[in-house]
């Protein structure tokens, strides 16, 4: 499992997270709602290695994930999609999709049956695959973003507002593939702002105000909760 404690952040002066704690039970999806500057961002660069924490820990099944490698958490079974999806868009989809299977640079097949998965839940991707990635529609880019981080064949994914920007009928595509996947046993942290959207598919959620834990519950206590 997922477990943060007492998680604090700084940049510079400003703390960015004050203690923050937070689980994801394995076979969860856990969502993270917050509005813009919250701290979103903040805790799942921190669950990827990518930013030091000030205080507190996080760890995955007893692995801290804080020591600042991202790579390390990737081969310990945490992926990240990140905001924004950051794709190379000169290269192809397919490449795009190689490249998240760096922690596999030896395991060719593992690889080949990776990109074989990540085409079954995206057929869309299929026809695409020699495109370049940067000339894709924002719901298929959005596809290759998750795709490049399930090549990492994850036990936990997080994904930083994956519907940011993508019309309703396309988060509805997307985030039937996140329950699909969390059917396969990959446990999710989905950050979002659509709270309507994201706790229709999610067992439980927190609500993040100004790096701050302010509410916790299943979908019926958070959407209930006026
Ligand atoms: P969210 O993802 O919920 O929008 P962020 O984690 O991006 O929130 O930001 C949380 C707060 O930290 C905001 O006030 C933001 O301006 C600040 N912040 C984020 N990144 C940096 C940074 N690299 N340096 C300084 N402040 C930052
Ligand atoms: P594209 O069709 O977009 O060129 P390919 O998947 O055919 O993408 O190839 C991408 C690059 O990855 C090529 O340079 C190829 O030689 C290399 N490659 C092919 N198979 C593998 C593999 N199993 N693991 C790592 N790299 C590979």
């Amino acid at each position: 499992m997922l477990e943060v404690r007492d998680l604090s952040v700084k940049y510079g002066n400003f703390t960015a997270l004050h203690g923050v704690n937070l689980t994801v039970n394995p076979g969860e999806i856990v969502v993270l709602l917050g509005a813009n500057g919250a701290g979103k961002s903040t805790l799942f660069r921190t669950l990827s290695g990518l930013q030091r924490p000030a205080g507190g820990s996080a760890t995955w099944n007893g692995t801290p994930l804080t020591g600042g490698k991202p790579e390390f958490n990737v081969s310990h079974g945490v992926a990240q999609c990140p905001e924004g999806r950051l794709l190379f868009p000169q290269l192809s989809v397919q490449k795009n999709l190689r490249l998240g299977a760096y922690v596999h640079r030896r395991d060719p097949a593992g690889t080949e049956q990776a990109l074989e998965h990540v085409y079954s839940l995206f057929p869309a991707l299929v026809q695409k695959k020699h495109d370049p990635a940067g000339s894709l529609s924002g719901g298929q880019q959005q596809m290759v973003a998750i795709g490049r981080a399930l090549m990492a064949r994850p036990q936990l994914l997080l994904l930083d507002e994956p519907s940011l920007g993508l019309a309703p009928l396309v988060v509805e595509q997307v985030f039937q593939v996140l329950q699909q996947i969390n059917q396969e046993g990959v446990s999710v942290l989905l950050a979002e702002q659509n709270a309507f959207a994201a706790l229709g598919i999610a067992h439980r959620g927190y609500v993040m105000e100004s790096g701050q834990i302010t509410l916790q519950g299943t979908q019926n206590e958070l959407m209930n909760d006026d």
